[in-house]
């Protein structure tokens, strides 16, 4: 027997036998005996009546033709008429009356006759075909009752044993097995369109298959990469928002809490800019492979951007939080090889606790990744648990940023000039301009604390402008007053030598005379020009050709060491204040000092030590050949009114200097 889609139903088709022998009924109820099939049986018109009022769903009548019931014609008029309109009868006759039957029946629409003896697998194939005929029927009358368009196409997703029970309803099926109409069984999705047709008083419907492998396929990549990320495999963001409204649910329901968890990368840029991008990406992959080597399988674990991840942790792991991160620090400082190189990274972790369900997933990431930027901004290698105090700095810093645009038209900033002594000739040899802003409400804001906000939303550009401006017209007012002889240094941002409109800005003040080049010297750290190391040869021989002297300011806290020294186009190094200050209590210090000083000496390289407070620093700064001097012990840095009242009083205090 073919294994045909009806075996598969798992609701009985209901099969009527009308005959008036119970031997016909017994032996017709055997052989019809199959799974799927539910055979009832009448032996009188009025049994039949009967079940058809209390069954409302037969889906075939089998109506013997030998009945001694002489109203046979009738009945079965009766059934096509009023009960069974659509339902398929089958007549059973003997070959001998065929043509009285055939003749009669025409008014009655019989489906077919069947002549006995009957084959058996005649007769259950028929008996299939016309149930099958008989669904297709009832689905076009429900598709016309419902009005719709003859072509149509259902888009629910339908399980197979469903599909299999009434295809007719079933638009699009997941796996359907389809045996009997394709060679290959195997399951695969398909589309199926149907379209209803009428030729004559016959129905018909058309099906049309589309396999969907391909197109799911391509839907399975599509689905994938929305939850996913390319890069790391991890899940994507639209996951971690997902998980944090979860959260945020379970933590209403049940006071349970979770952290979210920001983790990034430190000096990532500066690791990208020196090794390439495709070193940063591998950079990427390794720490993050790291890091899910740490975690639970139930951690939701995202790349966030760049070299950001976010983990979400739950309460199990709050309590162990600490371990956990210890753990993640520890294995991320690991050496690692990229590009053949051996690096040596480290990670910040910012963690933003969630107690109710009152944040927001993205004030949460926020606060999280705030904390994170802190400990970033604090050298890195460490976690810290967002807090209120650290929000208010936070709220702090927005204030300035607000605070930022109109500062400059109101005149806030002011420039202060801390003088270099040069202790040979005991004069001051220049100055470095540093500028603060006199908030309105706040009072006197230093560098340290507004330079980077302007910096990230690159208002340092104007303000950097300004600052160049008002150093040059200064340097031009006291060297025409004879109150300095020596250049202005101006410290210059990254995100300066990053911009292209800054080089094209102080061309244009430089050749209108805005910008006094000989008189400037422009500071610039190591980290900045790491961050820009394919411009940054080409914009300091620029600088030079215009007239400028070049500072390497900070020398000794950036990455690259000494080599560099050879390499740049620098005038002058200033030995970073964390130095100096330690000179006098370690060995170690004094080292690198001497060994920066003598090889700036043998490069025609001058040499600033920065932050000299005391006169024991001064003497071994002197004695290790050091001849310019920058410090509290000199000078504060001073307002230019109260540097043209004192300058000539450190410039005539020859080697007893004192702090001011
Ligand atoms: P910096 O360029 O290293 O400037 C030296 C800083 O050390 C100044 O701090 C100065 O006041 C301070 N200082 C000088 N002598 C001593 C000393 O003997 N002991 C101690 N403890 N500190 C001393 P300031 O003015 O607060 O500036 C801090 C940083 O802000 C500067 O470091 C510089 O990186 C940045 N900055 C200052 N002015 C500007 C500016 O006009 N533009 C840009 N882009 N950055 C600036
Ligand atoms: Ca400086
Ligand atoms: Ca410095």
């Amino acid at each position: 027997m073919k294994n045909t889609t009806l075996k598969k139903t798992s609701i009985a088709e209901t099969i009527l036998v009308v005959d008036d022998s119970q031997f016909r009924l017994e032996s017709m109820k055997t052989t019809l005996n199959l799974p799927g099939w539910n055979v009832i049986t009448a032996d009188s018109g009025e049994n039949v009546l009967t079940w058809l009022l209390t069954l409302p769903n037969i889906s075939l009548i089998i109506l013997h033709a030998q009945m001694q019931d002489k109203n046979r014609f009738e009945l079965a008029k009766l059934i096509r008429q009023n009960y069974a309109i659509h339902v398929p009868i089958l007549f059973i006759s003997a070959v001998h009356s065929l043509d009285e039957y055939i003749t009669r029946d025409f008014s009655v629409d019989i489906s077919d006759y069947l002549i006995e003896p009957i084959n058996k697998t005649i007769l259950i194939q028929c008996i299939e075909l016309y149930i099958n005929f008989y669904h297709q029927r009832h689905q076009i009358k429900t598709i016309n009752k419902q009005a719709i368009p003859k072509s149509f196409r259902c888009k629910h997703v339908t399980h197979r044993k469903k599909y299999s029970q009434n295809p007719a309803t079933q638009g699009r099926g997941e796996g359907c097995k389809l045996s009997g109409e394709l060679k290959d069984v195997s399951t695969f999705p398909v589309e199926i369109r149907l379209r209803p047709m009428c030729i004559g008083d016959q129905y018909f419907i058309s099906i049309l298959f589309r396999d969907l492998s391909s197109h799911k396929a391509y839907e399975d990549i599509i689905s994938y990469q929305a939850m996913h990320d390319t890069l790391t495999g991890l899940p994507s963001r639209a996951v971690l928002y997902d998980r944090i409204h979860q959260g945020l649910i379970q933590a209403q329901k049940s006071s349970q809490q979770f952290a979210v968890i920001f983790i990034g990368i430190d000096r990532f840029k500066v690791i990208c800019n020196s090794l390439g991008q495709g070193a940063g990406d591998q950079l990427i992959i390794a720490a993050a492979n790291r890091i899910k080597s740490a975690l639970g399988k139930t951690d939701t674990f995202v790349h966030y951007e760049s070299d950001e991840f976010v983990l979400l942790a739950s309460l199990t792991h709050i309590n162990n939080i600490s371990l956990l991160f210890d753990k993640l620090l520890k294995e991320n400082k690991k050496t690692l090889i990229i590009n053949e190189q051996e690096l040596h990274i480290s990670i910040s972790i910012g963690v933003c606790i969630v107690n109710d369900d009152s944040c927001q997933p993205d004030e949460l990431l926020k606060h999280a990744n705030t904390t994170m930027n802190d400990v970033k901004s604090k050298g890195g290698g460490d976690f810290q648990f967002f807090s209120s105090e650290l929000n208010q700095r936070i709220e702090r810093r927005l204030a300035l940023e607000m605070g930022m645009v109109f500062s400059l038209r109101n005149k806030e900033f002011v420039l202060y000039y801390q003088p270099k002594i040069d202790l040979k000739k005991n004069k001051i040899a220049g100055l470095e301009a540093l500028v603060r802003w006199q908030h309105p409400e706040k009072g006197m804001i230093f560098p340290n604390e507004f330079i980077s906000v302007a910096e990230e939303t690159r208002f340092i550009l104007p303000l950097g402008e300004w600052i160049l401006r008002t150093a040059s017209e200064q340097a031009i007012e006291w060297h025409r007053s004879g109150i300095l002889n020596g250049r202005i240094a101006v410290n210059i941002s990254g995100v300066q030598i990053a911009s292209k409109e800054f080089m094209s800005t102080l061309k244009y003040q430089v050749e209108h005379k805005i910008i006094h080049p000989h008189l400037l010297e422009l500071e610039l750290t190591e980290t900045s020009m790491l961050e820009n190391p394919n411009k940054v040869g080409k914009f300091l021989g620029e600088l030079k050709m215009m007239g400028f002297t070049l500072a390497l300011d900070d020398f000794g806290t950036g990455y690259s060491g000494l080599s560099w020294l050879s390499e740049l186009p620098c005038d002058t190094i200033k030995i970073d204040q964390s130095f100096v200050s330690k000179a006098l209590l370690t060995e170690k210090h004094r080292i690198i000092i001497n060994h920066s000083i003598n090889m700036a000496r043998q490069l025609g390289v001058n040499v600033v030590a920065e932050g000299v407070e005391t006169r024991q620093e001064q003497d071994l700064l002197t004695s290790m050949g050091c001849e310019l001097v920058q410090g509290y012990f000199y000078s504060k840095p001073l307002q230019a009114q109260k540097f043209e009242q004192v300058s000539n009083i450190i410039n005539q205090r020859g080697n007893s200097f004192k702090s001011y």
